[in-house]
């Protein structure tokens, strides 16, 4: 099965502070999105397209592999994956969607994402349970009641798919509609979203606190 991984790197770096869009902020002394990429490729991946923010397509093609395909991301990380979606093409296979902002992303979650689909699963994601007690509270901040923890799941990244569903399901979303993950955006035409296990590495980068915690991790 042909998989190709599409990389969402053009949001900003606002949350982190960072004056680089977030995909460009070093850790280890690399880019996020160079360790993002890499472990796609471990994982299976056969080609990668990332989506880059507008403008900034040499300094990412400095960062990256000659074979990784650059295209212009947009406003929302919904309509940045889907222009490297359009770019990627349709045909059989599969379509691996992941955050450049996750770059610890073990290649074995990657492996488990394109196995579920080699076995015929048309849409999963990598999930962990919720250890907390998940409450939900009123506009002022009061609990009005607690969700039952057990049938909750954190939904990471890469999120795998059939390249034609995927493509099916972008093409009968309305334009300019944002969603948060692309299992959100193939559960608008009713496919089942089948679950494999995450992993508290591929967690995402959003705050300093975040990187401060990834550089702890890849410190020789
Ligand atoms: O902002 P957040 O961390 O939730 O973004 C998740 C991923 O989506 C990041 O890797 C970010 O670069 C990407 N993104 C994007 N285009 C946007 C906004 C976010 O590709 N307009």
């Amino acid at each position: 099965m042909h998989a190709v991984a599409i990389v969402a790197a053009a949001g900003s770096g606002s949350r982190l502070g960072a004056d680089l869009p977030k995909a460009l902020v070093p850790l280890g002394g690399r880019p996020l999105v160079a360790w993002s990429v890499d472990a796609l490729r471990t994982g299976g991946v056969d080609e990668v397209v990332v989506s880059v923010p507008t403008g900034r397509t040499g300094e990412f093609a400095a960062a990256l592999d000659a074979d990784v395909r650059l295209v212009e991301g947009g406003a929302t990380r919904t309509a940045s994956v889907r222009a490297a979606l359009a770019a990627a093409g349709n045909g059989p296979g599969a379509v691996l969607v992941h955050d450049a902002a996750r770059p610890l992303t073990p290649p074995d979650v990657v492996a488990r994402v394109l196995a579920a689909l080699a076995a015929g699963a048309p849409a999963v994601v990598p999930v962990l349970p919720v250890v907390d007690t998940t409450v939900v509270v009123d506009p002022a901040g009061t609990v009005t009641g607690a969700l039952p923890r057990e049938n909750l799941r954190r939904v990471q990244t890469p999120q795998g798919f059939s390249r034609e569903v995927l493509v099916r399901a972008y093409a009968r979303l309305p334009k300019g509609a944002e969603l948060t993950d692309d299992a959100a955006v193939v559960h608008t035409i009713g496919v089942p979203v089948a679950t494999v296990l995450g992993d508290e590495r591929a967690a995402k980068i959003t705050v300093p606190h975040d990187l401060q915690l990834a550089e702890r991790q890849v410190r020789p």
